[in-house]
């Protein structure tokens, strides 16, 4: 009955696992190596998580072994960061122009901000000058102070992140005195604020 015998399975079904005889080259009965740190076929260290481990070990017990498997994960390596050297490239390059972005926005926070002067009242008959934004224009703030209290003979000192207080009514004379002091700083540049009220 030709019909009751099943048809032969399809080829990729029959390939798969079967027994194709004795390999040239390969010594019978195969003897699987097994590593002595993680217990897997030592061709399998490397999906082992501790795989540096492994290497040490295969190194003193299997030098051979270890000796084919390190040759050929780095022919790997190479061969793959070539490859992937590419991507790696454009990536950097898309950071950097990320990265360049950054430093424009980063420059652009540093630009001078203008000056700001007010004053503001401390009791009844004392008061002091306020001078915010010269940190924009790259000046020291304790330098700044020092020659505010050299100037105005007075006390100077530096609050906050880019904020001076002079002791005493010094406003007027700041629209003077800061373009002449920092070059970078322009008349136009000194905004009076009035009285800041703390
Ligand atoms: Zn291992």
């Amino acid at each position: 009955m030709a019909e009751a015998t099943p048809a032969p399975p399809a080829a990729c079904e029959r390939e798969f696992l079967e027994y194709s005889g004795p390999v040239a080259g390969m010594k019978y009965p195969v003897k699987v190596k097994y590593c002595g740190d993680c217990g897997t076929p030592i061709e399998y260290c490397e999906f082992y998580p501790n795989y540096e481990k492994c290497k040490k070990w295969l190194e003193s017990n299997l030098p051979d072994e270890f000796g084919k498997i390190v040759s050929v994960k780095d022919d790997d390596g190479e061969g793959g960061g070539g490859g992937g050297g590419e991507a790696d490239d454009s990536e950097k390059k898309k950071r950097q122009t990320r990265g360049g972005k950054g430093t424009v926005k980063a420059k652009k926070k540093s630009e001078p901000t203008g000056i700001k002067v007010g004053t503001s009242k401390r009791g009844k008959k004392k008061t002091i000058t306020i001078v915010i934004g010269l940190a924009s224009y790259d000046i020291d703030l304790k330098d700044a102070a020092k020659f505010f209290s050299n100037k105005f003979a007075c006390g100077s000192t530096v609050q906050g992140e880019d904020e001076i207080c002079i002791q005493g009514d010094v406003k007027d004379d700041l629209f003077d005195i800061l373009p002449e002091k920092w070059k970078a700083i322009s008349e136009d540049d000194i905004d009076d604020v009035g009285e800041i009220k703390k």
